[in-house]
C-alpha cells in the first residue's frame, strides 16, 4: 500500500511510523524546510505513550521527558484536587517537543520524508489517489492522509467552508528557560482571575517550561514578555507565583512564543474512498485540555487497527471515521465543560472529570 502523509509534525510523523509498520510504503511530505517542532513541551498521556511502544519508541520517549503530577492551584496557592479522581489521572510526561520530533523522524527514516515540499491539492481516482505538489509535480498513492494541522489544505479541498477560527480571544505564551530551584510544589497550574491559567514545570535537561493562557485577552499591547506578564499577574495574587513572574522577565523576547488559538469546527466528514483526515487537521482543539497532540497519536493507532483490519480502506477509513468523530463528539463537551468552569475548583474537577473518561475509554489498539 502506497501511502502519502501531507505534514512532518507530531501527528504526520507518528502516523508514517504506525502504517510503516503494519507494511505501507510510507511517504511524508513537508512543506517546511527541515522537521520543525515551534513549542517548548508537550504534555503526553498514558493513551499516547501506548502508540508509541507500539512503533517501538516508548521507552525513549519516557527517557526524553518528565513524568508531571498535576496539581491545580488557586490564585493565593491553594492546591486543589477533586478527591472523586484518582494521582492516574492527574499524571502526563512533559516532553521537549523538538527532541520528540527528531526521535520520531529518524524512526520514520530521512529517506521517506520529503522536506521542502508543498502539497497543493489532490484529485481522487478510481483505483488511486494524485498528490499536486506546488512544483508541478504528481504522486500516485493508494492513499492519502492529511496530517497538515489545523491550516490544513487537504481538509479545505475536502470540505470547503471548514476554515479554523480564532478560538474568542484565547491566546498563549510560553518558554523553556534554564531551571533555577523552582519550588517543586509550584508546578502546574493556577486557575487565576480573568479567565487566566498558567504555571510552570520542569522538563528534561536542566530545563522549566512556563505558560500562560488567556481566554478573552483583550487587547495586545507591548512586547511579548510584558503581554505574558500582565495576564500571569492574575495567577499570583498575594505573593503566591512570584517565582513565574520573575521567570518570565528573565526570558530572552525571542524565546517566548505567542499563539492565538485556532479551532476546526465539527467536521462533517473525515474521510474519503482514499483520503483520511488525522490529527490537528480534522480536530484542532483549544490547548486549555492538553491533549489535542495526544488524541492525535490516539487517532493514529486506531487508523493503523482499522487498516489492518480490512477488508479495503474505504471500510477501513468509514469505522475509522465512525469511531473518531464520536470520540470528538465527547472531547468537546469535555472541553467546553473545563473552558466555562467557574474557578479553580470547578476547573479541577472538570479536568480531572475529562482526563479520567479520555484515559479509561481510550481505544485498544
Ligand atoms: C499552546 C499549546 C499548547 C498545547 N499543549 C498540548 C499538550 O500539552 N498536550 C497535547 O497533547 N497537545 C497539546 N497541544 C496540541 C498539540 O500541539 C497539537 O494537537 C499537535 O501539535 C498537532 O500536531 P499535528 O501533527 O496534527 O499538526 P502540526 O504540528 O500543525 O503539523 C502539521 C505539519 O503539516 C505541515 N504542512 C501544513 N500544510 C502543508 C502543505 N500544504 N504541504 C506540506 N506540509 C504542510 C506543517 O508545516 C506542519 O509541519 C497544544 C497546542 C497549543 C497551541
Amino acid at each position: 500500500m502506497r501511502t502519502v502523509i501531507v505534514g512532518a509534525g507530531l501527528v504526520g510523523l507518528t502516523t508514517a511510523a504506525s502504517l510503516a509498520s503494519i507494511g505501507h510504503d510510507v511517504t511524508v511530505l513537508e512543506h517546511a524546510p527541515e522537521v520543525r517542532a515551534a513549542g517548548a513541551g508537550i504534555g503526553l498521556w498514558e493513551n499516547a505513550l501506548r502508540e508509541f511502544d507500539h512503533i517501538g519508541v516508548g521507552a525513549a520517549v519516557r527517557a526524553l521527558g518528565e513524568r508531571i503530577d498535576t496539581w491545580f492551584f488557586d490564585p493565593a496557592g491553594h492546591p486543589i484536587r477533586d478527591a472523586r479522581y484518582q494521582d492516574a489521572d492527574h499524571q502526563f510526561l512533559l516532553v521537549p517537543r523538538p527532541g520528540l520530533n527528531t526521535l520520531l523522524a529518524d524512526t520514520v527514516g530521512g529517506d521517506r520524508i520529503r522536506l521542502s515540499t508543498h502539497v497543493a491539492g489532490f484529485t481522487e481516482h478510481d483505483t488511486y489517489v494524485a498528490v499536486h505538489l506546488a512544483n508541478g509535480e504528481e504522486l500516485h498513492a493508494d492513499l492519502l492522509i492529511g496530517a497538515d494541522g489545523v491550516y490544513s489544505g487537504v481538509r479545505a479541498a475536502m470540505l470547503p467552508g471548514s476554515e479554523a477560527v480564532e478560538h474568542g480571544g484565547h491566546y498563549a505564551w510560553r518558554a523553556l528557560v534554564p531551571s533555577e530551584g523552582e519550588r517543586p510544589e509550584g508546578t502546574v497550574l493556577t486557575i487565576g482571575t480573568a479567565r487566566t491559567r498558567g504555571g510552570y514545570a520542569p522538563v528534561a535537561g536542566g530545563r522549566t517550561m512556563w505558560m500562560v493562557n488567556q481566554f478573552e485577552a483583550g487587547e495586545l499591547v507591548g512586547s511579548k514578555r510584558d503581554r505574558a506578564l500582565l495576564r500571569a499577574r492574575h495567577l499570583a495574587e498575594a505573593g503566591w507565583h512570584d517565582d513565574l513572574l520573575a521567570m518570565i522577565a528573565r526570558t530572552p523576547e525571542e524565546a517566548i512564543l505567542e499563539n492565538r488559538i485556532m479551532l476546526v469546527p465539527e467536521l462533517t466528514a473525515w474521510t474519503r474512498t482514499r483520503v483520511a483526515l488525522i490529527g490537528d487537521a480534522a480536530h484542532g482543539l483549544s490547548p486549555h485540555i492538553s491533549a489535542g497532540g495526544t488524541l492525535g497519536i490516539e487517532d493514529a493507532g486506531v487508523l493503523r487497527t482499522e487498516l489492518a483490519a480490512g477488508p479495503d480502506t474505504a471500510t477501513a477509513l468509514a469505522r475509522y471515521e465512525r469511531s473518531r468523530r464520536a470520540r470528538f463528539a465527547k472531547v468537546r463537551e469535555h472541553s467546553t465543560a473545563v473552558e466555562l468552569a467557574d474557578g479553580a475548583a470547578e476547573f479541577a474537577a472538570r479536568y480531572a472529570a475529562f482526563s479520567h473518561w479520555m484515559l479509561t475509554t481510550a481505544p485498544a489498539t
